[in-house]
């Protein structure tokens, strides 16, 4: 099967009792068993351990990234908690893409510091700066690409290659790709993490996160940390991402061919200084994702001229477009990363990672490219003449 009807019919079957085409949502705590000693023969018991809702939508995840095994988690940092969980222990050392989601800065930084791991983040676009920052005690890379949200493209086959030779893992937050665009498992990464909270749902309905893995022993360590920590993704937000995983790839074609369309837009606008979008010839990463995806993504930001006042100016109005903190989704969104997603990142880091305080992030949806060229085109002017 290939990925559009994969992501149609693949984990999921009629409900064997009615029938039910959907998924029904298991709403319920608990599974009676048949005995003591038959515990478990159906699979289940308490719905922090696992559900069958859930456990179609980790299927189906599992199936489209090639993986052996996912895991779905209450939200994208519920996923990569686990993941780091599942891996590092005091005294150990992790490398982080140095462009990052805010959050997992905020974690690695707060939570996981605290408790004795260390962290270099590097620019993981940059093989022999990864390789010197490598520690007898390193134990995994996480690499983000394209990166939230300067969209800096690292190699994700070079980094793996990199790993297997020092024995470490490779875990890839893939959630401005999804499986549709790119596979890390198949270019040899361990694990690929997914703010399903983004694409999957799709609609601004959910938030989710999940873990992927190469193979089912990290699989069960993974498991293993969500039941003890009872992250699990809800029945319900389950039922809602299996609906929008059924249309990921026709949303995803026309959120990208939009971009395609405003980048080239926004490139040759008089009142742009700067645009960034994997898909244009002139990015710095765009023949490196091209060999490693089968598309550039819907996610791309510009600097207005002027700088910050006119930056958010510009951001408040917009008629279409919409001043929101998600991505993915049908709807155009748009966000100012210094001020919303990476406050938390410390200003002159922040800026060494390329997210200045002008830049502003455009998630593109589906709407009319017309309408959204207008919308674009009429709040530049306002602003400006
Ligand atoms: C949103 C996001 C996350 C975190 O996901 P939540 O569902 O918001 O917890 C992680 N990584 C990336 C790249 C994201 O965009």
């Amino acid at each position: 099967m290939r990925f559009s009807t994969k992501q149609v019919h693949a984990g999921q079957e009629p409900e064997p009792i009615t029938g039910s085409l959907n998924t029904p949502i298991f709403q319920t705590t608990s599974f009676v068993q048949d005995s003591v000693d038959q515990y478990m023969n159906k699979g289940f018991s308490y719905s922090r351990s696992s559900n069958p809702t859930v456990e179609v939508l980790e299927k189906k995840l599992s199936i489209l990234e090639g993986g052996n095994g996912a895991t779905c988690f209450a939200t994208g940092m519920a996923a990569t908690q686990a993941v780091f969980n599942s891996l590092l222990k005091q005294g150990d050392h992790a490398i982080v893409s140095q462009v990052v989601y805010g959050g997992t800065y905020r974690i690695a930084k707060e939570i996981f510091e605290k408790f004795g791991v260390t962290f270099s983040f590097v620019d993981t676009s940059n093989i022999s700066l990864i390789e010197k920052h490598i520690q007898d005690n390193t134990r995994l890379i996480f690499t983000e690409s394209p990166a939230n949200p300067t969209l800096k493209v690292s190699d994700i086959a070079l980094i793996s290659e990199l790993c297997s030779k020092n024995d470490i893992y490779h875990i890839v937050d893939s959630t401005f790709m999804t499986p549709y665009l790119m596979q890390p498992i198949d270019l040899g990464a361990d694990i690929v993490i997914h703010s399903t909270t983004k694409f999957f749902d799709g609609h601004n309905a959910t938030t989710g996160g999940a873990a992927i893995c190469k193979d089912n022993t990290l699989d069960q360590k993974v498991k293993f940390i969500r039941n003890t920590s009872g992250s699990i993704m809800s029945p319900f937000n389950a039922y809602l991402t299996l609906q929008g995983v059924k249309t990921l790839s026709l949303r995803l074609d026309r959120q990208c061919a939009n971009a395609e369309v405003l980048a080239d837009y926004l490139e040759n606008h008089k009142y742009i200084e700067r645009v960034g979008y994997p898909g244009l010839k002139s990015f710095s990463g765009h023949n490196l994702l091209k060999s490693q995806a089968r598309g550039f993504g819907s996610m791309l930001w510009f600097e207005v001229r002027g700088g910050l006042e006119e930056g958010k100016q510009f951001a408040d109005n917009t008629e279409i477009c919409t001043l929101a903190e998600n991505l993915g989704s049908v709807e155009t969104l748009i966000t100012h990363p210094a001020v919303m997603t990476h406050a938390y990142i410390p200003r002159e880091l922040r800026l060494e990672m390329g997210v200045t305080d002008s830049l502003i992030r455009l998630s593109v949806g589906i709407e009319d490219i017309d309408d959204l060229l207008d919308d674009i085109g009429t709040t530049l002017k306002n602003i400006y003449e």
